[in-house]
């Protein structure tokens, strides 16, 4: 088979199509299951590189509506054929009965697809995506006409950094007011879902869509209690520092309370943080990779040599990007825009840490085990955010003078810690909607329960007044509807991530060590034995957390010092 992606890139389903029913003809004994795992994983990895490259061709700026055409046909001419014949591949694989040696958790991940899979739920999800593209058409329409300009709605971030109080003001309200506009159409949207989702569960024989989604996620190390005890556990321990942290912005900015508008601006009434751009940047995040870790150092250098990293400069936008997996070339390519903040550099140092996890995992040797989910995933990305946030001084190499690197690290705390709440509001209440869907179903309990959770997890912000905009928030929170019970992963990660850095504070060396061995694992282990190899808990617990949120909340003190 070809290795060369410019040569397979060119295959399509009648390429494909004669090595699969070879595949499936191949006899599956135990002597033979290495090979039928291989010529599996050749296959998959050709078809997988060829997509990744054609989203990557597709995303890049200026949009390249060919590469969006073939994009489109591969997926439907290549891709969704394979999934029908993986799914059998699977279905022989389990019946053999075979494990070769580090498959244990790939297999549990095959068995859980096969027990929840129903037939009869194939066009209901159908139906889910066809309404979730739906609700994304709706939020990407979104416009406010903000200084005679017709803006997206994402676009107003930029405002919210600005001293102008009453400026902040006008943006919030004309945000909150173009949001309003469309609330009944996404309580629409959401009622569908969510009897969807229920229709889906009972058809697979489960009780109710949580316990449905969680096996789906396969989801076996933690339990929707555990997400409770965490909710509660960020109420206690989280929620407290948050208030302090805004007692003292609200001191600083000189006003009666903390509004919505007032949680971006910086306090002290300084312009925004401008890092250097472009090749600058990407040449100082490699000296930081250098001091955080040789090994991770060279991924990044390689990454660099070979064009495997791409910075768009779109000011004004949203900062996002991804990681893609070229998994024939063992290689990652990260696609991020640049609009000239500091969120390029933690942007910057996230999909570092996914790409990293691309080198670390290349070694493994069939597809199945290379992915270890999302709660993990995200504890590679935002480990290298907290690690690199320690060389963010010119002093050693980073970006800005020592009072702004340490204005930087602050902001990024804050926003983490705040990170935990809103996952918590959002968890809640998702596991309020699915338990009980009829109150779910009725918008008016929706925005309720939305509004009660708000300000049990986040009281320090002043929304009186505002009652109606603060009930129509959950609407904006796009993983309801998109990703269900997604939110919980990134909470997790983020309390991973924590403790490696808190490792890192009394071994650096030993932290990066055991971190890049923790990716090497891909997805073979179990998640709390993952965490474990990282040098962290997979916890949900008070003390863990009261540990972590003291960590944060003592560096803040120390960076306000000086
Ligand atoms: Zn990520």
């Amino acid at each position: 088979m070809p290795t060369d992606p410019a040569e397979f890139g060119r295959w399509s389903w009648p390429e494909y199509q004669p090595l699969y029913v070879q595949l499936e003809a191949l006899e599956l004994t135990p002597s033979l299951a290495g090979d039928f795992l291989a010529g599996w994983t050749a296959l998959a990895d050709r078809i997988d590189e060829t997509q990744q490259r054609l989203r990557v061709a597709a995303d890049c700026d200026p949009p390249d509506t060919a590469a969006t055409a073939r994009h489109r046909a591969f997926v439907q001419q290549v891709v969704i054929p394979a999934c029908a014949v993986d799914q059998r591949l699977e279905a022989r694989f389990l019946d053999s009965e075979i494990e070769p040696p580090d498959f244990a958790v790939p297999l549990q991940a095959m068995r859980t697809r096969a027990e929840t899979w129903r037939p009869v739920n194939g066009p209901l999800r159908e139906r889910e995506h066809q309404i979730q593209r739906v609700y994304s058409r709706l939020i990407a329409a979104q416009t406010v006409s903000w200084k005679g300009q017709e803006t997206a709605l994402p676009q107003l971030a930029s405002v919210y950094d600005q001293k102008d109080r009453k400026g902040r003001e006008r943006a919030w309200r004309l945000e909150a007011a173009r949001r309003l506009v469309d609330g009944p159409r996404f309580d629409d949207l959401w009622q569908q879902l969510v009897g969807l989702r229920r229709e889906m569960a009972s058809n697979a024989g489960f009780r109710d869509y949580r316990e449905y989604r969680w096996r789906q996620l396969g989801r076996r190390d933690y339990t929707p209690e555990d997400c409770l005890r965490f909710h509660a556990a960020i109420e206690e321990f989280v929620q407290p520092v948050i208030t302090r942290l805004y007692e003292r912005r609200r001191r600083r900015l000189g006003t009666r309370t903390v509004r919505p508008w007032d949680i971006s601006v910086d306090p002290l009434g300084r312009p925004p943080l401008r890092p250097i751009d472009g090749s600058d940047l990407i040449e100082r995040a490699a000296g930081i990779f250098q001091q955080l870790d040789p090994h991770l150092a060279s991924y990044f250098e390689t990454m660099q040599a070979e064009g495997l990293l791409q910075m768009q400069h779109q000011p004004g936008e949203e900062p996002n990007g991804y990681c893609a997996r070229f998994a024939v070339s063992r290689r990652p390519f990260v696609l991020m825009n640049a609009s000239g903040s500091q969120h390029d550099v933690w942007n910057l140092f996230h999909q570092a840490g996914h790409a990293f996890q691309v080198f670390e995992t290349g070694g493994l040797p069939y597809q199945q085990q290379r992915h270890p989910g999302a709660e993990f995933s995200e504890l590679a990305a935002m480990a290298i955010e907290l690690l690199g946030a320690q060389f963010l001084s010119e002093q050693v190499g980073g970006f800005y003078p020592a009072a702004d690197a340490a204005r930087a690290r602050i902001e990024r705390l804050e926003q983490c810690l705040l990170r935990w709440s809103m996952m918590a509001i959002s968890d809640a209440f998702e596991h309020w909607a699915y338990e009980h869907v009829d109150a779910a179903l009725d918008p008016a309990a929706c925005a309720a329960q939305w509004a009660s959770l708000w300000l049990r997890y986040l009281p320090a912000v002043d929304w009186s007044g505002l009652e109606n905009e603060l009930q129509a928030e959950w609407q904006r929170h796009s993983s309801l509807l998109l990703h269900p019970f997604s939110s919980i992963e990134d909470g997790v990660a983020q309390l991973g991530a924590v403790q490696i850095w808190a490792n890192a504070l009394h071994d650096p060396i030993q932290a990066a060590a055991r971190y890049r061995q923790s990716l090497s694992l891909g997805g073979t282990r179990i998640l709390p034995e993952l965490f474990a190899a990282a040098g962290a808990e997979l916890a949900f617990d008070d003390h863990t957390l009261r540990e972590a949120a003291n960590l944060m909340e003592d560096t803040i003190d120390e960076l306000e010092r000086g």
